[in-house]
C-alpha cells in the first residue's frame, strides 16, 4: 500500500473519488481524513437515486452473513443484471471492477442497455433546479462515464482478469457461511454458480460475452422532486482523453504531489465546502467572515 492509500485508510479507489478529484482534490481528501458531510440537496438527490434503483433495479433476495457472503451476493445480482441487459436490452446498477496505476478500482454504473448490438452507457444525475449542469459539475460526471467505459472495456477484453479480481478482493480461501448456503439453495440457483468460484467464472464470461462497449455515453439530468428532463449530454469516448485524466489523476494517488486546493477562478466551490474557513483556508480571507 503507498503513503497517500495509508493516510487516507483505503485499500482501493472508487470512480466517485476520482471524480471528486476534479471538483476539489482537496475536499476528497479532507472527506476521507475527518468524515464527509453531504448538502441537504446531496441527501435528497441520493435518497431519489435509491429510489430509483429499487424501482428498476434487479432485487435479490439473499442476505449476506460474512464478506465472503457479500462478494457472492455482488457479484451473482452482477450476472443477473448482465443477463436481464442480454435479455431486455437495458439493466442498472451493474458493480464494476478493475485497476488504475496496480491500484484496485471499484464503481458502478447507473445504466446499461443495448442498441444496433453495442452496449450504451448512461449515468443518471438530479439536480434541485431545471438548469443545466455547471461546466465543473459535467466534468466531474464526464469522468465517471470515462471510467466506466474504460473498465468495462478491460473486463470484457480480459485486461483486468480473474486471477486480478481474486487478489484485489482476497478471495482466494473464502468459503461461504452455512445460512448463506441454504438461502441460496431456497432460490434455486443452478448449482454450477452456487459457490464463490462458479459465480466469479461465470460473471468473467457473461462479461466477455457482451457486444461491442459502445465509445458514445449519455449523462441524463433530470429534476430530482418533478423527474422532469433537463438536459442530456452525448458524449465520446477516446483513450486519449483518458490516458490524460488519469494521467493528472494517479500522480495524486501515487504521492507524486500534494492534493491540490481549486485554483483562483474556482474559489466559488469553496463556499459549497463544508471545510472552508476551518479545516481549509486557502480562499479564506477577512472579506468571507465578514459575510
Ligand atoms: S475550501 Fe475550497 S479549496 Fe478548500 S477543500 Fe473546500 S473546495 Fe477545496
Amino acid at each position: 500500500m503507498n503513503g497517500v492509500m495509508r493516510k487516507l485508510g483505503k485499500k482501493s479507489i472508487s470512480v466517485t473519488d476520482i471524480s471528486a478529484q476534479y471538483w476539489c482534490e482537496k475536499k476528497m481528501e479532507l472527506e476521507y481524513i475527518y468524515g464527509s458531510s453531504q448538502t441537504k440537496a446531496e441527501k435528497v438527490g441520493k435518497k431519489i437515486h435509491e429510489l430509483l434503483e429499487n424501482k428498476i433495479n434487479i432485487q435479490v433476495d439473499l442476505e449476506p452473513k460474512s464478506y465472503a457472503d457479500f462478494v457472492y451476493k455482488t457479484l451473482y445480482t452482477n450476472y443477473i443484471g448482465i443477463s436481464e441487459l442480454l435479455k431486455s436490452k437495458k439493466t442498472r446498477e451493474v458493480n464494476i471492477f478493475g485497476r488504475i496505476g496496480g491500484i484496485s478500482l471499484r464503481g458502478k454504473i447507473d445504466q446499461l442497455h443495448m442498441k444496433d448490438n453495442a452496449i450504451i452507457i448512461l449515468e443518471n444525475k438530479t439536480k434541485t433546479k431545471d438548469e443545466p449542469p455547471y461546466a465543473a459539475q459535467l466534468l466531474t460526471h464526464r469522468v465517471q462515464v470515462i471510467l466506466y467505459k474504460k473498465m468495462l472495456e478491460d473486463l470484457k477484453s480480459e485486461k483486468y482478469t480473474i486471477d486480478m479480481f481474486r487478489d484485489d478482493y482476497w478471495i482466494k480461501n473464502l468459503s461461504l457461511t452455512r445460512e448463506f448456503e441454504q438461502q441460496i439453495s431456497m432460490l434455486n440457483i443452478p448449482s454450477n454458480i452456487r459457490g464463490i468460484d462458479g459465480i466469479l467464472k461465470n460473471f468473467f464470461n457473461i462479461i466477455k460475452s457482451l457486444p461491442e462497449i459502445s465509445n458514445t455515453m449519455y449523462i441524463r439530468y433530470s429534476n430530482q422532486f418533478t423527474e422532469k428532463l433537463i438536459k442530456m449530454y452525448k458524449l465520446n469516448y477516446t483513450d486519449k482523453e483518458y490516458d490524460e485524466l488519469m494521467s493528472y489523476s494517479l500522480k495524486y494517488w501515487n504521492g507524486l504531489r500534494e492534493a491540490l486546493t481549486v485554483p483562483e477562478n474556482e474559489q466559488w466551490k469553496c463556499k459549497f465546502c463544508s471545510f472552508f474557513g476551518n479545516k481549509c483556508k486557502v480562499w479564506y480571507t477577512s472579506d468571507n467572515i465578514k459575510t
